[in-house]
């Protein structure tokens, strides 16, 4: 390829045949910056709806993803975990997206088109694409510059579909390998093709953007940054922050997601929600109460708290389970605390208070409890949150150990005390002591 010298090689949109290269803007380009008050009042007053949904799953397709990873069975599983909306992205390949949008389409779920591109830097960049036409377009971009064959014993089978899940074939090319392609080029590529250009997994150290590049080219025309669930960081500047599972096999499916609050299931709305036009919003949803806690720490230890306690208590008799995280840091007024349970607000106005309160909320409402939260200025802050505990619904406790591994991790200076006791037996202590 030209140019040769990484990053500072723009993709040139002539490379391809690229609807945008004249500079002229489609009508429906995702990337239109439209706004608020370009919208109609029909639009404006159109309710909206709440959404799940997971925008990076893999197929049989992905050399290192399982074989049962098939359109039909990912499409059962989507709809059984509560999604509304699916992202299919191989690595470097589309051509299972089609078979999963058929059968997608068969259960009234909506998914989109995508790609995981690895770029000649090892970063995994999301494209998220409107239309298979659109789709095709990248595809060609991705395959002039992906070299290498598959070597099935040693990277997996590369397994094309029909939507009922029968094999019509598989890709030779090296999927696992990386195109030559720099990240700006991609996500450039990506925009050429009126898609969405999303750093995957932006802090894991492999693949990760932030985590393996160790930050983002200053400039770079993300339209949002995917976090793994276990991301302590879940802000990146002023890119809109999503999170999504990067399931590889099916019960991976779902454990992490993003809710949307958009008009409808759809990339446009989707597009929208990121920029937060009109209102529309996209908040990160988390499936174990441990990233709960590892959240509602983080905010404790940023309102200069040095003394944290977490109570886990499980009541079997009264089918009731108490999450109690007590912190000594700055406190809130009442205005404050009704402001940190409103997810819309929290997330763009201040950086005092996460999300990690409206959705804990959610969460023990969700499985037929309920969250206090006292606070008082200067006297510190307590969230008592209570579940049904054989509540459906009830998100499992999760990896707490590693939970509390990453907060000493990070902060070994905080006096940190967790009980958890079931009934009158007591299932895990610590004290470190501390302040
Ligand atoms: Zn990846
Ligand atoms: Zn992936």
């Amino acid at each position: 390829m030209s140019g040769g010298s990484g990053i500072s090689y723009r993709f040139r949109p002539s490379d391809v045949s690229c609807p945008q290269a004249s500079g002229k803007r489609r009508e429906g380009d995702l990337r239109s910056k439209g706004s608020a008050g370009s919208e109609t009042r029909a639009e404006r007053e159109t309710p909206f709806v709440r959404l799940r949904a997971d925008l990076h799953i893999h197929t049989c397709l992905s050399p290192c993803a399982d074989c049962g990873m098939v359109p039909t069975a990912i499409v059962t599983r989507a709809k059984a975990v509560g999604l509304e909306m699916i992202g299919v992205c191989d690595h470097n390949s589309t051509e299972n997206a089609a078979a999963v949008m058929q059968a997608g389409r068969r259960e009234a779920l909506c998914v989109i088109p995508g790609i995981e591109i690895t770029t000649c830097e090892e970063v995994h960049v999301l494209g998220l694409f409107e239309t298979e036409r659109d789709l095709a377009g990248i595809q060609t971009v991705v395959d002039e510059h992906l070299p290498g064959t598959n070597e099935e014993a040693a990277f997996g089978r590369q397994t094309i579909v029909d939507s009922w899940d029968q094999p019509v074939g598989s890709n030779a090319r090296l999927l696992a390998g990386a195109t030559t392609l720099s990240v700006e080029q991609v996500v450039d590529a990506i925009h050429c093709f009126r898609g969405l250009a999303v750093a995957a997994h932006i802090d894991r150290p492999s693949f990760g953007l932030v985590g393996h590049l160790g930050f983002i080219p200053a400039g770079l025309r993300l339209d949002a940054v995917e976090v793994s669930r276990r991301s302590p960081v879940r802000r990146y500047g002023s890119y809109p922050v999503v999170t999504s599972s990067d399931a590889h096999s099916l019960g991976d499916i779902g454990r992490s997601r993003t809710s949307l609050l958009v008009e409808r299931a759809s990339l446009e709305e989707f597009a929208k929600a990121l920029r937060r036009e009109g209102g529309r919003r996209v908040s990160l949803e988390m499936e174990d109460l441990s990233l709960h806690v590892l959240d509602i720490v983080e905010n404790a230890l940023s309102a200069s708290a040095d003394r944290v306690r977490i109570l886990i208590h499980e009541d079997t008799g009264t089918d009731q389970m108490l999450l109690e995280i007590e912190d000594n840091g700055r406190g809130m007024d009442a205005e404050w605390c009704q402001r940190a349970l409103d997810p819309f607000f929290t997330t763009k106005t201040t950086r005092r208070v996460g999300l990690g309160l409206p959705l804990l909320a959610q969460a023990a409402r969700e499985s037929g409890g309920a969250l206090e939260l006292i606070s008082e200025p200067g006297r510190g802050t307590t969230v008592r949150a209570v579940f049904q505990l054989s509540h459906p619904d009830r998100k499992p406790l999760g990896d707490i150990a590693e939970t509390l591994r990453m907060i000493l991790g990070s902060r070994p200076d905080v006096g940190l005390r967790f009980d958890y006791t079931r009934d009158s037996e007591i299932i895990a202590a610590l004290d470190t002591g501390g302040p």
